[in-house]
């Protein structure tokens, strides 16, 4: 039997897709090697899947080329995907910045890919394994399980972070072999390693709100002090644009004028540990002043001093190392080069009938939800055209 379509990876891209190519009568089969589908989905957002954006713009993604992303996401909104999560009737709430939550369990989403598959007449064979495609005549998907042919193969198979749930690289296997350019891939929306921290176990835990910028690029929301380095919401943001050449400023009073606030103060005897840790958690303020500058009393503080003490909480200079792996990352940076492929369908534009969406494709997005509506936008895009 030979399928119109068959989609490797089980995942929110490759499930929607098939969804949108099922509703328009082709003959889909999506092959998973876990022995469930969408465990990325299951496990993402703490459990309540973060499944989409409200804000999502195309400068909320980071690629080789910036404008590749715009035609999927203006075709396939998170309004779309909303009125499919409400037609489930699935509880859903807005945390922060646009951010969509389920009210009760990722698995809603999982269960309603599901439903839509059987309503559209998707086959799915999870617990099988690709391991590669051939294209003799018609594309051959050679698996644990025996051998599938298909007119049309989008490759879905994500990013390479998170191993323990499934991850590999075969769809940077595929395009190689099928002569398609990749860009460097490297770990994202990721905790990062501090190059000097003597002092970071005990800072382990601290967490403050704080604007993170390097380049051109600043996010502001928490950060939190890990064993190694730092992570929290503004860190993982930061990491989608960190390189390892060029430090990170951390302004740990964002809003406010420390050299205001210290030189007002001035007249009194208080020192300035005591002074700033009003405004700082305690514990880090310690070792913070204990590295940065001299904790004497407030009416002892020359001007340069409170200069630089306001340099050092305004304009930390945080040099990383390393990120913490593909491990720990949420996502994957980088990946089959969007000039090789359509911005309106997601075919290779070398190989035609194969196509590429979500994650495998050099589409990053901010952490917020924003990577599962690329996942949903670029499977619906591939989906309407297999
Ligand atoms: C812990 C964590 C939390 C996250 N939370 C969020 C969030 O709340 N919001 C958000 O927008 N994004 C979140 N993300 C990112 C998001 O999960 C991914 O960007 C998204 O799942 C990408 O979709 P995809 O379909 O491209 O890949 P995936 O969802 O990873 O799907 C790829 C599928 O292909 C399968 N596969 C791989 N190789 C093979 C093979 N050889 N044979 C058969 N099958 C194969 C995999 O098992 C997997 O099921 C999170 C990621 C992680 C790791």
């Amino acid at each position: 039997m030979i399928f119109d379509a068959v989609i490797i990876g089980g995942g929110a891209a490759g499930l929607f897709c098939a969804i949108e190519a099922g509703k328009r009568g082709r003959k889909v089969l999506v092959i998973e090697h876990n022995p469930q589908v969408g465990k990325k989905i299951l496990i993402s957002g703490g459990g309540r899947c973060n499944f989409t954006n409200l804000a999502t713009g195309p400068e909320n993604f980071i690629s080789e080329n910036p404008h590749f992303c715009k035609s999927a996401l203006a075709r396939f909104t998170p309004e779309d995907f909303i009125q499919l999560v409400r037609k489930y009737r699935i509880e859903y709430y807005q945390k922060k910045l646009g951010q969509l939550f389920c009210r009760e369990s990722s698995r809603q989403i999982v269960d309603m890919l599901l439903a839509e598959c059987r309503r559209a007449g998707v086959e799915v064979r999870t617990g099988v394994r690709v391991d590669s495609l051939t294209r003799p005549d018609d594309f051959e998907i050679n698996t644990a399980a025996g051998k599938f042919k298909a007119k049309t193969v989008v490759v879905a198979t994500g990013g390479l972070s998170y191993p323990k749930v499934g991850a590999s690289d075969l769809g940077y296997t595929i395009a190689r072999q099928f002569g398609l350019d990749l860009t460097k891939t490297r770990p994202s929306l990721v905790a990062l390693v501090r190059k000097n921290a003597p002092n970071a176990k005990a800072l382990a835990g601290i967490s403050l709100d704080a604007e993170v910028s390097t380049g051109s690029h600043s996010f502001r929301e928490n950060i939190l002090f890990t064993h190694r380095g730092l992570s929290g919401p503004a860190i993982l943001q930061i990491s989608n644009y960190w390189t390892p050449s060029v430090p990170v400023e951390i302004d740990l009073l964002p809003g406010q004028s420390l050299h205001e606030l210290l030189t007002k103060e001035r007249h009194r005897s208080q020192r300035a540990s005591n002074f700033i840790s009003e405004l700082l958690p305690h514990r880090f303020v310690e070792r913070f002043v204990e590295d940065n500058f001299p904790d004497r009393p407030l009416d002892k503080l020359s001007d340069r001093e409170i200069e630089f003490a306001a340099a050092a909480v305004h304009k930390w200079n945080v040099q990383f190392s390393e990120t913490e792996g593909h491990g720990r990352a949420e996502v994957t940076l980088g990946g089959v080069s969007t000039h090789e492929l359509s911005s309106q369908t997601m075919e290779a534009k070398k190989v035609p009938g194969l196509y590429f969406i979500g994650e495998v494709v050099d589409v990053t997005g901010w952490l917020g939800g924003y990577n599962f509506q690329w996942a949903w936008a670029s499977g619906y895009a591939a989906g309407r055209d297999v």
